[in-house]
């Protein structure tokens, strides 16, 4: 049968100890695969690459268009580009999706009954990497959502569900506070879960989400979030699970896809032969189910989990009393070698079938909306005094149809009727609205020329439009 072309790379730290001893696995499995071998990380970025990936690794991606990847450590140190946010957004991985499963009695954890899987947006939200120094005393981060971003992760986590039989989607946001972006992923939720009945479908605000994943797990089926809090509450839910190094993760595009285990190169362990390599080896095995080896991924995974059973156990989980014995890295991979045909007994057995993999269709651009230019808001840099000096300067250049209708510092309202106790720094920002309800972006721009004319530094400014008549800006506390 042809061998299916893999990239693979060894990674930083403990990346080329795990990286050999998942590979002898799948070769003593007889996986049908033929890796192609690319060097990145920090040997790259200290050679002078800030992206720690080459263009001959580039190349083999996009050919092979399958990735297994070691953990990498990303230098210390301004100007260093992450190398894992590159390669998921130059190769589109929007989904990235992390089962945590517990294995007890045998890897010791509080939730016995866990079987979490989180799916995690993964190009968009604060890791669009748009970050500006605006003043002195104040930095942004654009937090980015759009719709067919929204569309294409929501989509992807119910044929998730329904495809693996899962029951329950669930959907973490913020939208009590983020009422556009993350307000817009909960409404998205909502309208594509409805073309799947067979799936119960919950929302829950994050903090609450949170707390009740970390104290009830087995409450969850599949949860869908925005991609920060996807990245911090998949590694807490592959800890209470048992061990972060345990957590593989698949991260999936329409046309290529990348395994890894979750943790990191954890360079405090690194060429020990102590590390756990089942990370990278669940990674591999959703790889398999990817390119079409159901065979290998359910052999690979049965004869896994029958080992952890026997109590052969790395470090991490090794306990005094409760496992067998304390195996290296590639002792471990021995073992599941040695495995290799057989079930587990008390751990539930894995059966897999060939699937292909899941293509979602291209999400439809919407018509675009009846867009009306409404106002503006004008950021400034400015410390000359207080609020209510800088209200009537403001009013003063402002033309009569688009007048200064308030002034918020740090979000709080503080003109006009702000109140003396709100701290304030030196960014402000100033919202202009037409009073004709409509107004032409001449005006914004000769708003900005009497400003700029007046001795006002304008960091930034932001166009207010309404979409069909909806406000597309967030109303204003205080
Ligand atoms: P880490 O996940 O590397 O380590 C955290 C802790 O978990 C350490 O004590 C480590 O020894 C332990 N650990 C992790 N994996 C283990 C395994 N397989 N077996 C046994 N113990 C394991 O996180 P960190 O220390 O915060 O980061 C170290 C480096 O890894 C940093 O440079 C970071 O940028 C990088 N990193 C890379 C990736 C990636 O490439 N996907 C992900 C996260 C962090």
């Amino acid at each position: 049968m042809s061998k299916t072309p893999i990239t693979v790379a060894y990674g930083d730290g403990i990346g080329p100890e795990i990286m050999k001893a998942t590979l002898r696995v799948l070769e003593a499995a007889s996986a049908r695969l033929a890796p192609e071998v690319i060097e990145i990380g920090e040997k790259v970025y200290l050679a002078g690459n800030n992206s720690g990936i080459g263009s001959a690794a580039w190349e083999s991606l996009r050919r092979t268009r399958v990735f297994l990847k070691a953990p990498i450590t990303t230098p210390q140190g301004n100007g260093y580009k992450s190398l894992n946010v590159s390669t998921r957004k130059a190769l589109g991985l929007y989904a990235n999706v992390r089962p945590c499963l517990a294995y007890a009695p045998f890897v010791p954890t509080r939730h016995p009954a866990m079987d979490v899987v989180i799916v995690r947006e993964n190009e968009e939200d604060l890791y669009a990497g748009i970050e500006h120094r605006q003043t002195d005393e104040v930095y942004q981060c654009l937090k980015l959502i759009t719709r067919p971003g929204c569309e294409r992760i929501v989509r992807y986590a119910f044929e998730y569900a329904r495809r693996q039989g899962r029951k329950r989607v669930t959907c973490f946001v913020k939208d009590n506070i983020m009422k556009l972006t993350d307000g817009l992923f909960h409404r998205v939720f909502d309208e594509i879960g409805a073309e799947y009945p067979d799936i119960v479908r919950d929302s829950m605000i994050v903090d609450i989400g949170a707390a009740r994943l970390a104290d009830t797990p087995e409450r969850f089926d599949v949860i869908v979030m925005p991609n920060l809090y996807g990245d911090i509450l998949s590694d807490v839910a592959a800890q209470i699970a048992g061990s972060v190094g345990m957590a593989g993760s698949a991260n999936i595009g329409d046309q290529c896809a990348m395994f890894e285990a979750i943790h990191g190169s954890a360079p405090d362990i690194a060429g020990q032969d102590l590390a756990n390599p089942s990370g990278l080896l669940n990674g591999a095995v959703q790889m398999l189910l990817h390119v079409g080896q159901a065979d290998v991924a359910e052999r690979v995974h049965n004869a896994w989990l029958r080992t952890l059973e026997e109590g052969l156990h790395t470090a991490d989980i090794y306990r005094d009393g409760q496992s067998y014995a304390r195996l290296g890295t590639q002792d471990f991979a021995d073992a599941v070698i040695a495995r290799l045909g057989k079930k587990p007994e008390v751990l539930k057995a894995v059966s897999y079938t060939e699937q292909a993999p899941l293509v979602l269709p291209t999400p439809v651009r919407q018509a675009p909306l009846h867009k009306q230019l409404v106002g503006v808001d004008v950021f400034l840099q400015w410390r000359e005094g207080k609020p209510e000096q800088l209200g009537p300067q403001l009013q003063a250049v402002a033309a009569p149809d688009l007048p200064l209708h308030l002034i918020t510092n740090r979000g709080v309202k503080v003109w006009p009727q702000g109140f003396p106790e709100t701290f304030c720094v030196d960014h402000w920002r100033c919202r202009f609205t037409a009073t004709a309800g409509t107004l032409c972006f001449k005006e914004v721009l000769a708003l900005q020329e009497r400003l700029h004319a007046e001795g006002f530094d304008v960091v930034k400014t932001e166009n207010l439009y309404t979409f069909d008549g909806a406000p597309g800006y967030a109303a204003v506390h205080g």
